[in-house]
């Protein structure tokens, strides 16, 4: 049943998803509806795992366009997400990464072969800023950046913030379509008006305290940005790239 899906209820209704590639995606489960935020790599069943977790109608959100919460999206009728991003779930949706995936996983042939040609439907443009399940509500929270259509969501009813990649252990702020890190840097901070007190993040397994996150915004400041260092990262060398510590055991890392 699982299909290599693991997931914890972290507050009552909030189901944090990990996809057997290893990024987490969150489901939030109310009186009359379920959304999901990301879809994760898509090579396994996950609509069957969601439908194991419940059997509400579901509304699948994408916090942006990237192939490892946006691939997942071909297992779906419809999904929405910012429409910023529709360049960016066009260009990570592509062949090119789905080989990048697969070559990750053990699927057999004619899985394989679907998941290289499968017909991947682009999201709607989101135009409601909040979504409705009855108990539980989610707020879309624009917050360009790491993306230009990057996207949180606030359930006011558990003070929850889901960051979508806007924060994770190592922030990524260096593909050609993130934004200059000090319009980043407030976006972020704008997020800190809200009174939310736990947050989740897709590259984390657990919640997250609201102190973590202040301390992390506090830190993004222009002597941060000036004592960066440089930081290749495995795998995007080819990029210059700085990173600094806005706050304990989290790292920036930016495009210079
Ligand atoms: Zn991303």
């Amino acid at each position: 049943m699982s299909q290599g899906f693991t997931s914890r209820e972290l507050l009552t209704g909030v189901h944090h998803i990990q996809d057997p590639l290893g990024v987490h995606l969150t489901l939030l489960v109310g009186q009359d509806r379920a959304l999901l935020l990301d879809t994760g790599y898509g090579l396994y069943p996950l609509e069957e795992y969601i439908r194991y977790l419940t059997r509400l109608p579901l509304t699948v959100v994408l916090s942006h366009g990237h192939h490892d919460h946006a691939l997942g999206a071909a297992r779906f009728g419809q999904t929405w997400m910012l429409e910023e991003d529709l360049p960016v779930f066009a260009a990570y949706t592509s062949q090119q990464q789905r080989q990048l995936a697969l070559a990750r996983a053990e699927l057999a042939p004619q899985a394989a072969r679907r998941y290289l040609t499968a017909d991947i439907p682009p999201p709607a443009a989101l135009t409601q800023d909040t979504f409705d399940l009855g108990s539980l509500s989610a707020q879309v929270i624009r917050v360009p950046g790491h993306t230009p259509g990057s996207l949180a969501l606030y359930v006011p009813q558990r003070q929850l913030l889901m960051l979508g990649d806007s924060w994770n252990p190592q922030t990524w702020l260096f593909f050609p379509e993130a934004l200059p890190v000090r319009d980043y840097a407030r976006s972020f901070q704008g997020l800190m008006a809200l009174p939310f007190q736990q947050a989740l993040a897709p590259h984390h397994p657990d919640l997250l305290p609201r102190d973590v996150l202040l301390a992390y915004a506090k830190g993004l400041t222009e002597e941060g940005f000036a004592q960066a260092k440089p930081y290749p990262v495995p795998g995007h060398a080819h990029i210059p790239t700085r990173a600094f510590a806005p706050c304990a055991g989290a790292l920036l890392i930016f495009r210079v």
